[in-house]
């Protein structure tokens, strides 16, 4: 009899529950499907592609070189691959997006009239998101209480370090080499986005030891500074399970108490959340929380978008930012709420076109985070920033970039110019322009908008709706 193990995104050996209970089993078929048929328009964006592929590449060197690989639709594939082998377990972490909750329940339905144990495990998250529940069983909309509760509830750190991988793991001659899956981009640009990162278990556990040592300390201090190296960088590797939430929460208890260790956890918490609330309300992705968002009169201007997109809307932090997001598939925390604020309110475009740029571009693009973050920038989620909050990108770079270095970075063509000027360069006098060898139109957009008058329109148009 043999064992499926089927990998989704939990691309690890330690603390992988799933995995250990396949490999107190005796013979094991390690499988991961990309599964591109049932998931409508949620395909995977092209920066998750490229960092899939070398995860994947990874995990199948860990495995000894027997990580079997299929392109379809899951359910078809396991019932195919359990009519060839003799298939008594499929063990599985959960995935929480709804299209995969559908899916799988049609997979153990299938299993179970084949005969067939078919088992899921918590893989992915501190707490499944039907066991934190308000008093009248509902579920909760706002984050502070629900996070007093996971701390009430406590956790368990018993997070299991990697097995040895036997050398007698399964190999199908069916399975598709990792070359034949669509996961390389069409450009060379997956190249220079890798240099940025080391997509594999190792890579995440190197960042987090990292993390730990020399960010941990001033991280509730600075984590709102894009240019300081404050922050984890860990959500991709989080995205795609190459390291759990109870293993970094472990190695996160062994820390001294601080403000900053209570800060970071916090934000894992805030992803447990977004996890939650996809859980039940799996319409998130797609549907305004509040519908009285389904009257504003979105502008939607293909022109505008475009040159968010690229980075040239002549506001240096909102150009730095979506920049920054093109090189290295990333983009830091407050620059994300910067630059989806700017086009949600000031250019009046629907978040939802927003999220899907970043769905593209983020190599951490995860459904749950990415919907329920854009819902809360735009105003429409559950616990969300009110939508008169309108964050001015002048004023937070002044007050978040204050040297201007994060924006030097990403805008070289702007390296000359005075601080005094940096942020608004449409306020220098020519002469310093000149001087600093910008010419605004020309080397560096003008701004695409008033920020005032834009301002005050999308007031309105929120006035007009609420
Ligand atoms: P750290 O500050 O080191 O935090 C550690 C971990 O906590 C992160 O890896 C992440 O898993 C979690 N976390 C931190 N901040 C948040 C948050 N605000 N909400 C939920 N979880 C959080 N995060 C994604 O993982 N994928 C996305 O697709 C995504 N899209 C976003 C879109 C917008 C418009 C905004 C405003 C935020 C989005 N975020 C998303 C949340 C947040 O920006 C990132 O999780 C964070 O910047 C990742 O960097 P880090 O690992 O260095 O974070």
């Amino acid at each position: 009899s043999v064992t499926l193990m089927w990998f989704e995104q939990d691309l690890r050996l330690s603390d992988n529950p799933a995995l250990s209970a396949a490999l107190a089993q005796v013979n094991v078929l390690p499988i991961f499907i990309l599964d591109e048929k049932n998931c409508d328009n949620l395909k995977l964006g092209g920066a998750s592609r490229v960092w899939l592929y070398e995860s994947l590449s990874q995990l199948n060197t860990q495995l000894n070189g027997a990580l079997n690989l299929y392109l379809g639709d899951a359910e078809t594939i396991i019932e195919n691959i359990s009519q060839r082998f003799n298939i008594t377990n499929v063990f599985w972490n959960r995935r929480y997006e709804p299209w995969r909750i559908s899916r799988d329940t049609k997979i153990k339905k299938k299993c179970s009239d084949l005969g067939i144990h078919a088992k899921s495990f918590n893989g992915t998250l501190l707490n499944e998101p039907w066991t934190i529940l308000k008093a009248d069983r509902t579920p909760y909309k706002v984050f502070s209480p629900y996070h007093r509760q996971c701390i009430k509830k406590g956790l368990k750190l018993n997070a299991v370090s990697a097995p040895k991988v036997p050398s007698s793991l399964v190999r199908d001659a069916q399975s598709t080499s990792l070359d034949c899956l669509p996961l390389q981009p069409s450009q060379p640009w997956g190249a220079s986005l890798l240099s940025h990162w080391q997509p594999c278990e190792q890579g995440a556990h190197s960042i987090l030891r990292s993390f730990l040592e020399n960010g941990l300390e001033g991280y509730q201090e600075n984590r709102d500074f894009p240019a300081v190296q404050s922050v984890s960088r860990l959500s991709p590797h989080l995205h795609f399970g190459e390291v759990s939430p109870r293993q970094i929460c472990q190695e996160l208890s062994a820390m001294p108490e601080s403000q900053s260790k209570e800060g970071f956890m916090r934000e894992l918490y805030w992803r447990e959340f977004s996890y939650y609330l996809l859980f039940h309300w799996p319409s998130l992705p797609s549907q305004n929380f509040q519908p009285s968002f389904d009257h504003f009169p979105w502008l939607n201007k293909a022109d505008q978008i475009g040159r968010w997109q690229k980075g040239l809307t002549g506001f240096p932090i909102i150009d730095a930012g979506m920049r920054e997001l093109w090189q290295t598939g990333y983009m830091h925390n407050r620059v994300r709420m910067i630059t989806a604020s700017f086009l949600v309110k000031n250019l009046m475009v629907d978040w939802r076109i927003g999220a899907k740029w970043f769905w593209d571009c983020l190599v951490d693009a995860d459904l749950a985070n990415n919907s329920a973050s854009w819902q809360w920038v735009a105003g429409c989620g559950t616990d969300a920033a009110p939508y008169f909050r309108i964050f001015n990108p002048v004023t937070q770079s002044e007050k978040f970039d204050p040297k201007g270095l994060y924006i030097k970075q990403y805008l070289p063509e702007l390296k000359a110019l005075p601080i005094k000027y940096l942020f608004r360069p449409w306020e220098a006098p020519e002469d310093v322009l000149a001087m600093a060898q910008v010419s605004l139109g020309d080397t560096y957009p003008k701004p695409m908008v008033d920020l005032k008058a834009s301002r005050e329109r999308a007031l309105l148009a929120y006035k007009n709706i609420s």
